[in-house]
């Protein structure tokens, strides 16, 4: 897939392209685009474009030194945040070391890249936060070795990426494929469809009561990425099993739906941990059932059966991820991304 390249005559055409194993096209020519879902949702993102500092901590720092958040709160704004510290850093190695160079058709290596900076944003985003509230960072970027309910997450995920980084693996045999699709599952619909779930229902609760408004709002803004990181991510695998039939067997498919389940069981975990006696206005059963009818979205969207059929105990998450849809949504927003005016040529 990086082999010198040969002169020919022999032109790129959009039929022959393929999401993996693209032997026949070459990965440099993004022209004719096949995949035009891919680059709709590249164009979508950089429409998104935000950064961290833009978003003031003041209210939060005050907040916080203040004394306005009892010692259950500050466990859970600790405990999400600790798992947030680490968690965009495992996807996104995950995305450039394992998947990225698998994926043949530069459409979608073209979202992709786009999406790996949008994972070092929300680095920096659970950076700032911590850092503006004076938490201690020793902490925090090791509550994934020293916490067991977040450890158990990253260690279920981190293995996924130890298969795919090893020598010789490739994607071209029936077991590879299978690999990579598996790979995708577990970080689209299990990490980033999953695992964030908890925290993001958690943190954003304080928001709603204007609460930590700062680290809310790049909260708000981190959701709506992750929204189209989980749906390229579930496109991307939709489109593989159209293309490999072979491999998306009745055993694959079981498996893979017994791997949600564990995903929401240690996500379930995670969140009984966070809030030992329910807060917030929210109990375990409440957001049980909330991981749970995330978890069954992403089985319905896989075309897989739905497990739970719970009801969403928190609609308004629905409405604030449905926020992106709306065109003023960045109105309160300083920062334009023109910046063609900076630029000096003489
Ligand atoms: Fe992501």
């Amino acid at each position: 897939m990086s082999d010198v390249i040969v002169m020919t005559d022999k032109r790129c055409r959009a039929e022959d392209k393929r999401i993996i194993n693209n032997k026949a096209v070459d990965v440099n020519q993004l022209v004719p685009i096949k995949y035009t879902w891919a680059w709709q949702y590249y164009l979508d993102a950089c429409a998104n474009h935000w950064m961290p500092q833009e978003i003031s901590m003041q209210r939060d720092i005050e907040q916080w030194k203040g004394g306005a958040f009892s010692e259950e709160e500050m466990r859970v704004i600790k405990r999400t945040l600790g798992f947030f510290t680490t968690a965009d850093t495992l996807v996104a190695n995950n995305l450039v070391l394992a998947v990225y160079r698998h994926i043949s058709a530069p459409e979608c290596r073209q979202y992709l890249l786009r999406q790996a900076f949008e994972e070092a944003i929300h680095t920096h985003a659970y950076q700032y936060i911590p850092q503006s509230l004076g938490m201690d960072e020793g902490e925090m970027y090791n509550m994934y070795r020293e916490i067991p309910s977040i450890h158990d997450k990253d260690e279920f995920e981190a293995r996924l990426t130890v298969d795919l980084i090893k020598p010789g693996f490739e994607t071209e045999s029936f077991h590879g494929r299978q690999k990579l699709l598996d790979n995708l599952i577990g970080y689209s619909a299990i990490m980033e469809g999953i695992f964030f779930y908890a925290s993001f229902v958690m943190l954003l609760s304080f928001g709603r009561t204007n609460r930590l408004p700062g680290a809310c709002e790049q909260v708000q803004y981190i959701l709506r990425d992750e929204s189209m990181h989980l749906n390229f991510g579930l496109d991307l695998i939709n489109t593989i099993k159209e293309e490999n039939p072979d491999i998306w067997t009745q055993k694959f498919q079981d498996q893979a739906v017994q791997k949600i389940r564990r995903g929401v069981e240690l996500e379930i975990r995670f969140g009984q941990d966070c809030l030992p006696n329910g807060l917030l206005g929210m109990t375990h059963g409440m957001l049980d059932d909330y991981i749970k009818h995330v978890a069954d979205r992403r089985l319905e969207k896989l075309n897989l059966p739905k497990q739970f059929n719970t009801p969403n105990p928190f609609p308004w998450m629905s409405e604030i991820i449905d926020l992106r849809k709306e065109k003023n949504f960045f109105e309160t927003r300083v920062t334009e991304y023109q910046v063609g005016g900076t630029l000096e040529w003489d």
